[in-house]
């Protein structure tokens, strides 16, 4: 089992690339989970189709701190995708962060891991503030590698440079090791060359270019991903390669 943890500041496209990315690896009949870590809760929005999916934290609020079962907080969307959405506190009170740890003990009480065996679960993280909650997927050994979602402008790299001291900070513990930074394109100028040297500056590397598409767009408003809408589009095959880059060992 592979866990990758997806990782960048607020609308920089983690859920669309790692939507696509898990399409696509399930595409080639590989098991695939995604847990999203955000309290938007729209990761795996695209995955669900018409399927309504309910967030841990709003399960475990309703039901006075308890699940029951692995069906309350896991549906299979996409070719059998499983996903789960950790949600969040409600507005204005209680911590983020806390409903990704609470989310966490869950899938362990349930061991929804054994139950699924996912050969990619793929955990897709907000990196704002890399609070202790935030961190959970990388503190507490969840995850092994880490994938950085970065654009070339100041305040997505701000929010990478964050994500990668939290990592250093976390080496002692189980180390998860930073694979690499997804550069999803804002077209700013000299962006690749900005974002190359952010990446040599922090001792990794890219691993894949997204181009801006509206395609992209197109996808979203049927609420699927490039993918399930037609990998033949010039999009679909990059996520495809970049999918392929990340199965790599
Ligand atoms: P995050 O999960 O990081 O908060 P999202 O994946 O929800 O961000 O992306 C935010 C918005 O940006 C989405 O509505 C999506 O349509 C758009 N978007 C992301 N990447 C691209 C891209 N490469 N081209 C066009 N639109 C994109
Ligand atoms: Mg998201």
């Amino acid at each position: 089992m592979r866990k990758i943890a997806i990782y960048g500041k607020g609308g920089i496209g983690k859920s669309t690339i790692t939507s696509s990315v898990a399409a696509a690896i399930a595409n080639m009949g590989r098991r695939v989970m995604q847990i999203g870590c955000d309290p938007k809760s729209d990761s795996t929005i695209n995955l669900l189709g018409s399927k309504t999916l309910t967030p841990v934290m709003e399960v475990l609020q309703k039901n006075g701190g308890l699940c029951k079962n692995l069906d309350e907080i896991a549906v299979r969307g996409y070719k059998g995708i499983v996903c789960v959405e950790a949600g969040g506190p409600t507005p204005g009170s209680g911590c983020a962060g806390r409903g990704i740890i609470k989310t966490f003990d869950t899938l362990d009480e349930f061991e929804a891991f054994k139950t699924y065996d996912p050969e990619f679960v793929f955990f897709d993280v907000l990196g704002d503030v890399v609070c202790g909650g935030f961190a959970t997927p990388i503190r507490e050994g969840y995850a092994e590698e880490v994938v950085i979602v970065t654009s070339g402008e100041k305040m997505a790299l701000y929010a990478a440079a964050n994500i990668k001291s939290a990592l250093d900070n976390f080496r002692e513990r189980n180390y998860a090791k930073l694979r690499g930074i997804i550069l999803n394109r804002r077209n700013i100028p000299n962006e690749i060359e900005i974002v190359q040297e952010f990446a040599e500056r922090i001792g990794t590397e890219i691993i894949g270019i997204v181009p801006r598409d509206s395609e992209i767009q197109r996808a979203e408003e049927r609420n699927i991903t490039v993918i399930e809408m037609d990998p033949e589009l010039p999009i679909s095959k990059t996520i495809i390669q970049l999918a392929a880059r990340i199965m790599e060992q």
